[in-house]
């Protein structure tokens, strides 16, 4: 198909809300943001090779990247409105983009985000997704903002990214339910936006968890000029895979591995207890897992020793 073809065929889709005063077709895209509210964009890279590998069905690629991306809004406790796309491929083929603009509008249906325009180029496989939000002035969840003797919290569960990622590759076995469970949270892993939300004006700081637990709340720690005491037989782990692999491993793939898109937030210890009132009511899966201490750095502990680990997650350049 051709560019313009293409852009119409699997792309243009109406936006329902009048927040979009011009979409897709001319040189520029037109929103107007909620009265009063503050923008919040993000955007995410991923290639073919390095982000999912060489021949992923085209349909989670779409969600993935959605998933991905909406994550950094959900980390600010933003709402999502509008997203961007700047699409790199080596072949227009029908079938693959149909797939793909249908997992892309799966999730971002799902949130409300509308796809506003974009870019389309001949290369190597690259997806770019822009995401744009709002949040109320001041409301935002930053990194810095956490304090000593904060109380450390994630979202969900731990690892998820890492153990479907050993799935993929036949190192690790699965039963066919959790396998499932796994590639659902790897291809489309859900955006906390509800539990950013539910978070704003509560949390001192967050971050999402796309580079594993340490790397992420070691940023956390060094925007907030603190460091962390984690006590790792805390970690949330899925009982899809745990008894799997042995302690060490799970453990491993729960601090360091990445792709799992919780978030870590902290909390002051006066809103720990409505939070865990929350948490029994159901609004928000979240475990609290350490504190942020005035040091810096993040420590392990296990049973009240420090714990060692080797990897320290993901760095492109590293
Ligand atoms: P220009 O050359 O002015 O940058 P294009 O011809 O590249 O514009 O794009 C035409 C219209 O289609 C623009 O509104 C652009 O935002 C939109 N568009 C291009 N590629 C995509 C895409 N992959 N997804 C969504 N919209 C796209
Ligand atoms: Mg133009």
């Amino acid at each position: 198909v051709g560019e313009f073809e293409l852009i119409n065929t699997f792309f243009t889709r109406g936006s329902k809300g009048d927040d979009v005063v011009l979409g897709i077709g001319d040189d520029c895209a037109i929103v107007r943001p909620p009265a009063g509210r503050d923008l919040v964009m993000s955007i995410d890279t991923l290639v073919e090779g390095v982000h999912f590998p060489h021949h992923t069905e085209p349909l989670k690629i779409g969600m993935r990247v959605m998933c991905t991306c909406l994550s950094d809004l959900a980390a600010m406790g933003a709402t999502p409105h509008w997203f961007t796309l700047a699409l790199t491929l080596l072949h227009a083929e029908s079938a693959w983009l149909s797939e793909f603009s249908e997992g892309l509008f799966q999730i971002a249906n799902q949130f409300q985000c509308s796809l506003i325009g974009g870019d389309t180029t001949k290369g190597p496989l690259t997806i770019s997704v822009q995401v744009h939000g709002s949040v109320a002035p001041g409301t935002a969840l930053k990194r810095g903002g956490g304090k000593p003797g904060d109380i450390i919290y994630v979202t969900g569960d731990l690892g998820d990214g890492a153990a479907a990622l050993a799935a993929l590759s036949n190192k690790l076995t699965v039963n066919p339910s959790a396998y499932a469970y796994l590639m659902k949270r790897f291809f489309a892993p859900t955006p906390r936006i509800q539990e950013g939300q539910f978070l704003s004006r509560k949390a001192t700081a967050a971050i999402d968890i796309s580079d594993g637990l340490i790397a992420d709340l070691g940023k956390l720690c060094s925007a907030s000029g603190l460091g962390a005491m984690v006590d790792v037989a805390r970690l949330p782990i899925s009982q899809h895979w745990r008894d799997q692999v042995n302690q060490e491993q799970a453990l491993d793939w729960a601090l360091n591995g990445g792709d799992d898109y919780q978030l870590c937030f902290t909390l002051p210890p006066t809103l720990v207890e409505p939070i865990n009132q929350a948490v029994h009511k159901g609004q928000i899966r979240a475990t609290p897992i350490g504190k942020l201490v005035p040091h810096s750095g993040v420590q392990l502990f296990h049973s009240g020793q420090p714990y060692q680990v080797t990897d320290h997650g993901y760095d492109h350049f590293g």
